[in-house]
């Protein structure tokens, strides 16, 4: 077994296990785990500072889970987008293939809680050869993106072989992988599966942090590593209540990801996922959050803040308004708030 197995076997996985390294209520947990697994890895565990941290929130169950009478199960009509079993073809030009059912930890807020981790999700030989053979049918498909899940918790040999077989198909140009793999159990990424992932480009993975105290010394190595193998890096985080929802914790998020070669990719807007409610904010606050970046930190610090529209919509971008007045003339404000105008074209200087 390789040491990031065994670190992963010992997870916190029951609500007794978790009351030996925190205080908490346990029988008020075995509820929510009946519904929603929990894996709380060791290397995760280290990084909660006390209870109710940002990390704990992310991690710990928390009986609002299960009171949640507003959201649905499958909020972004995934299982009516997909042709074959855990393939969803939602745009002209990509797919996203589920290619595993596990995770190093089962993030609370999580947008397919409905089945990841638990027996609902069935990939198997048989669902990964029906995707190939979809995506070989549609050769209008030009990106695949790989995701569960986490793609990055199957064996080596198994992660080989899914690229193999994708790069197979000539009409697919990009592999892009999905992985929290860098933020919640950094040492899965060994040099080894670098070396496969390498193989295969052009491949890009898009991670997952969602809060400054996931950027470490392990997980600064484990994205290092990445980018040095030409993998361009970005970032996908979701916008959480009482986590990241300030324009501080998400400054001190993207300016320290770029620091570690990722690229801000997605901030998402929570879906309305059924158990995860007691996550989401306005879009109004996102948009608040938005208007504190632009201009403040690095353009290439900013990602786009996007909402994926129920029922498989697609995602829309949600951009904070600077433009006050259209005519012949813009009337607009800068990032200070300071008003200023731009004669279009045709109009004189
Ligand atoms: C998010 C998503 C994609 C990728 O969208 P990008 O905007 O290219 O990142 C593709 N397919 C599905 C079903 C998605 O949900
Ligand atoms: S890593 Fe991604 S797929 Fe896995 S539980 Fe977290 S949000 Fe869900």
């Amino acid at each position: 077994m390789e040491p990031w197995q065994k670190i992963l076997q010992s997870s916190i996985t029951t609500p007794n296990g978790l009351q030996e390294h925190v205080d908490c209520d346990s029988n008020a947990l075995l509820d929510v785990i009946a519904n929603f697994p929990m894996r709380i890895n060791p290397y995760f565990l280290k990084l909660i500072q006390h209870p109710g941290d940002p990390l704990w929130k992310q991690a710990v169950p928390d009986p609002a889970e299960i009171h949640d009478g507003i959201c649905t199960d499958d909020p972004l009509g995934e299982e009516n987008l997909s042709p074959v079993p855990n393939l969803v073809h939602k745009y002209p030009d990509r797919v996203l293939f589920l290619v595993s059912n596990t995770c190093a930890m089962y993030c609370r807020f999580c947008t397919r809680k409905r089945k990841v981790g638990t027996d609902k999700m069935r990939i198997s030989p048989d669902t990964l050869n029906a995707g190939y053979a979809y995506m070989r049918q549609h050769p209008e498909i030009r990106e695949v993106l790989i995701s569960g899940g986490d793609p990055l918790l199957l064996p080596d040999e198994d992660i080989a072989a899914i690229l193999h077989n994708l790069r197979s198909i000539r009409s697919i140009e990009i592999i892009r992988i999905g992985t929290r793999v860098p933020s919640v159990l950094p040492m899965r990424i060994t040099r080894k599966l670098v070396s496969i992932l390498k193989a295969h480009h052009p491949l890009y993975i898009n991670t997952h942090f969602n809060h400054p105290n996931e950027i470490t010394a392990e997980s600064s190595k484990a994205c290092t590593m990445l980018a040095d193998a030409g993998i361009p890096m970005g970032c996908q985080t979701v916008l959480l209540k009482g986590i990241n929802d300030d324009a501080q914790t998400l400054k001190k998020l993207f300016v320290g990801l770029l620091r570690i070669r990722v690229k801000p990719y997605y901030l998402f807007q929570a879906d309305l996922t059924k158990g995860t409610n007691h996550f989401r904010t306005t879009t109004e606050t996102g948009i608040a959050i938005m208007r504190q970046l632009y201009g403040h930190i690095s353009g290439m610090a900013i990602p786009t803040y996007a909402l994926d529209g129920p029922n498989g919509k697609g995602k829309i971008p949600l951009t904070p308004q600077y433009i006050m007045e259209r005519g012949d003339t813009l009337v607009f404000e800068n990032f200070k708030g300071e008003i200023c105008t731009y004669p279009e074209a045709g109009e004189s200087c």
